[in-house]
C-alpha cells in the first residue's frame, strides 16, 4: 500500500539513545534536558534566535489567538487544514475569509483590505504546503490598519524567503511536528516571536501561566511538550539532509514525468527555498480527480485530498462565497511523497495518472 505519506523513522538505535538519557535524569517532562537541548538544535538549524518548542501545532495557534485575537474578526484562508479555522472558533473570535491566490493558493492579500472591518484584530494565514504567503503585502495591511499577524507555517519547517526563515515573519509564526509533517517528533509544534514581551506571555500561557511554582503572571494552557517527544525530534534531526534530498528526489520525478498539459502544479512563491512538503496537482475538473483517485485506489496507492471541503463552508463557520479555494479544493490532490518511495513505484503512479487525466 502507498500512502500520501510515510512518517520518517529514525534508526532504532538513535532513538533509544536519546531514551537512556530520559531513564538517566529521570525526569519526563517540564522542559527538562532533552527539550531544551531540541530548541537549541532548532534554533541553529532554523537560523532562528527564539522558538518555543509546544506538544502540538494547534496549541500555538490557540496561544497566539487567545493573545492577540481579542475576541474579534480575524481574517484568514479557507484553503488550510480544519486546524487554522477551527482555532479561530474555539477562541471565540470569527473568522473572516478570504480568497486564495489561484496558482500559489495562500491567501489573496490584494482582497484583504476589502475584508477588514472596525471588529478586525488578525490575520491568520497559512503558509499551504510550504508556499509562503505574500509576507511583505500583509505586513504593509497590517501596519496601516495596525493588525497582528499570524502565520499558520504548520509545512514551513526549512523554508527560507529571501534569505530568512519563514518563521521570522509576523507577530507569531507556529509549526507543527506531527508524525506527517517533514520533521517530527511524534506529536509537537512550536512557535516562534521576535518581540520579547510578547515571547514572554507566550512562553507563560503555554505554561498554565506560572510565574515560579506559587505565583501567576495571568491565564495560561498547557502547551508543553514532553521528553519522549523531544527524543524522537532529536533523533530524527540529524536525518533533515537525507529527508529532504528524498523528497526532492519525489519532486523532480513528478515534475519532470507528470503530463503537465493536463494537471496544474503549485507555484512557488519567489525568492523562496521551498522544503518540498507536499506534491499538490489540480485537475480540469472534480470528475477527473474523482476517477484518477479511483484508478490510483484499486492500485492500493492512496493520495489525499488535501484540503477538502474549503474551510468556509464548514457546518461552524458563516457560509461566505470563496469561488477560487471552493474551485481549487474540489480539484486538488496531494500525491505520494516520503523518504523510501521508489523509482518503480513513482513510475507506477505516474503511468496511472498520465493515463487516466
Ligand atoms: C498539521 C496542521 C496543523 C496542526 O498541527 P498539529 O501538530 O497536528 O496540531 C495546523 N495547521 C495546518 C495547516 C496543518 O497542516
Amino acid at each position: 500500500m502507498i500512502n500520501v505519506t510515510k512518517t520518517f523513522f529514525p534508526p532504532l538505535e538513535e532513538y533509544q539513545k536519546q531514551l537512556q538519557r530520559i531513564w538517566s535524569n529521570e525526569w519526563l517532562t517540564n522542559r527538562g534536558e532533552l527539550v531544551l537541548e531540541l530548541e537549541e538544535k532548532l534554533k541553529n538549524y532554523l537560523s532562528v534566535d527564539h522558538i518555543l518548542v509546544t506538544n502540538n501545532g494547534t496549541i500555538p495557534i490557540q496561544i497566539a489567538l487567545k493573545l492577540l485575537g481579542n475576541g474579534g474578526e480575524i481574517i484568514t484562508t479557507p484553503f488550510s487544514y480544519v486546524a487554522t479555522s477551527a482555532a479561530i472558533v474555539w477562541e471565540h473570535c470569527t473568522p473572516a475569509f478570504v480568497d486564495i491566490h489561484p496558482e500559489y493558493l495562500t491567501i489573496d492579500e490584494t482582497k484583504i483590505e476589502s475584508a477588514i472591518t472596525d471588529k478586525t484584530t488578525a490575520i491568520l494565514a497559512t503558509h499551504v504546503f510550504g508556499n509562503p504567503c505574500h509576507v511583505e503585502a500583509i505586513e504593509a495591511i497590517a501596519k496601516k490598519y495596525q493588525l497582528k499577524v499570524i502565520y499558520d507555517a504548520a509545512h514551513a519547517f526549512g523554508v527560507t524567503h529571501n534569505g530568512t526563515s519563514i518563521f521570522e515573519y509576523g507577530d507569531v509564526s507556529t509549526c507543527s511536528f506531527h508524525a506527517t509533517k517533514l520533521f517530527h517528533t511524534g506529536e509537537g509544534g512550536a512557535l516562534f516571536a521576535k518581540d520579547p514581551k510578547l515571547q514572554h506571555q507566550l512562553f507563560y500561557s503555554h505554561n498554565f501561566g506560572h510565574d515560579g511554582p506559587l505565583a501567576f503572571h495571568g491565564l495560561g494552557i498547557n502547551g508543553k511538550i514532553s521528553e519522549l517527544q523531544a527524543a524522537m525530534g532529536l533523533a530524527v534531526l540529524p536525518h533533515m539532509e537525507t529527508i529532504l534530498a528524498e523528497r526532492k528526489r519525489v519532486v523532480d520525478f513528478y515534475n519532470q514525468n507528470l503530463d503537465v498539459t493536463k494537471v496544474q502544479t503549485l507555484k512557488i512563491r519567489e525568492n523562496t527555498v521551498w522544503n518540498y512538503s507536499y506534491y499538490p496537482i489540480v485537475f480540469e475538473d472534480e470528475d477527473t480527480l474523482l476517477r484518477v483517485q479511483k484508478a490510483l485506489n484499486e492500485e492500493q496507492i492512496f493520495p489525499r485530498r488535501y484540503f477538502y471541503p474549503s474551510l468556509n463552508t464548514i457546518n461552524y463557520v458563516e457560509n461566505s462565497s470563496m469561488p477560487v479555494s471552493e474551485s481549487i479544493a474540489a480539484r486538488i490532490l496531494c500525491l505520494p511523497m516520503y523518504v523510501e518511495l521508489n523509482q518503480s513505484d513513482l513510475e507506477f503512479i505516474v503511468s496511472i495518472l498520465n493515463g487516466n487525466c
